[in-house]
């Protein structure tokens, strides 16, 4: 029985993560962690989850239950997730990280800790999501270099931190990694005023925030006659917390490494 913690448990996904963990009969809920101060020290993870009672406590810090759990979930914030990952790799743990928007500096940071501890890092962990990289590597390689103009268009509620979600960025990088493209180049984020026609090989992104919408991803191949839409939407943050609790299970069997969520499904 795997026993994980889960770092952020007041959060939207901290609280769906106590729900699939609940629901999971490979693993156990070993403790939950609030930010340092907050009014929720001491308040029962299940009730937090709207579940009952299950008779574990918020904590404020990870040392408080360092005994007590093999694997740590957070869906956090860069700084938070980064502060976490040092201490998993101090203490002997492993970490599954679905925080997005970590900056090219804290992707660096994070990506030194690979031969230090099992970790799985992904900005989605949903099956399907990570079915539809597939399908987009299938696509792009078939139609990103035969005149198919690629966009991504993204939305999410009106909560969300960071845009391009973290999701539209893989999606993007998968494309371009297909293409020999690099995003970075050819990433266009903006367009406004005068900007111009469109370069053929351009990959655009766009960015709905609006209402309580859990996430929606759509990649365009679109040329004259014709369009291929890739879209896949979540309908709830279940699927994400279900998918992070997989991988929990998985990577406690996990040498030393950066795995992704392709990894835990065997997609590679
Ligand atoms: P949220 O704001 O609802 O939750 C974040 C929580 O972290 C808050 O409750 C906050 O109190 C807590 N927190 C901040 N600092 C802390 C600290 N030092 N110690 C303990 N807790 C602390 O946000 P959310 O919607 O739950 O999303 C969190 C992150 O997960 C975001 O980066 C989001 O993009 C990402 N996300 C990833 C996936 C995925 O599949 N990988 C899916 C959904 C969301």
């Amino acid at each position: 029985m795997t026993r994980i913690a889960i770092v952020g448990v007041a959060g939207r996904m901290g609280r769906t993560l106590v729900n699939a963990v609940a629901q999971d009969a490979g693993t156990t809920l070993a403790g939950g962690v609030v930010e340092p101060g907050s009014s929720l020290v001491g308040a029962d993870l299940g009730e937090l989850a709207g579940l009952g009672k299950l008779g574990v406590g918020a904590v404020e810090s990870l040392a408080v239950i360092v005994d007590d759990f093999d694997v740590l979930i957070d869906f956090t914030a860069p700084q938070v997730t980064l502060a976490n990952l040092a201490f998993c790799a101090e203490h002997g743990k492993r970490i599954v990280i679905g925080t997005t928007g970590l900056s090219d500096a804290e992707l660096d940071e994070l990506d030194g800790y690979r031969d230090r501890l099992p970790m799985m890092f992904a900005p989605n962990m949903s099956v399907g999501v990570n079915l539809t990289l597939k399908l987009l590597e299938t696509a792009a390689k078939a139609l990103g270099d035969e005149g198919y103009d690629i966009e991504v268009i993204e939305a999410h509620h009106r909560h969300k931190v960071d845009a391009p979600s973290g999701t539209a960025l893989k999606m993007g990088e998968v494309v371009a990694d297909s293409l020999g493209r690099s995003l970075k180049e050819h990433g266009v984020f903006e367009r406004v005023g005068q900007c111009g026609p469109r370069r053929a090989d351009e990959i655009g992104f766009s960015t709905v925030r609006a209402g309580d919408i859990v996430g929606e991803h759509t990649v365009m191949f679109a040329t004259e006659g014709e369009r291929i839409e890739i879209t896949h939407k979540a309908s709830s943050r279940m699927t994400f917390a279900k998918g992070a609790v997989r991988a929990a299970r998985w990577l406690a069997d996990r040498d030393n490494g950066r795995y992704d969520m392709l990894d835990v499904l065997d997609l590679k």
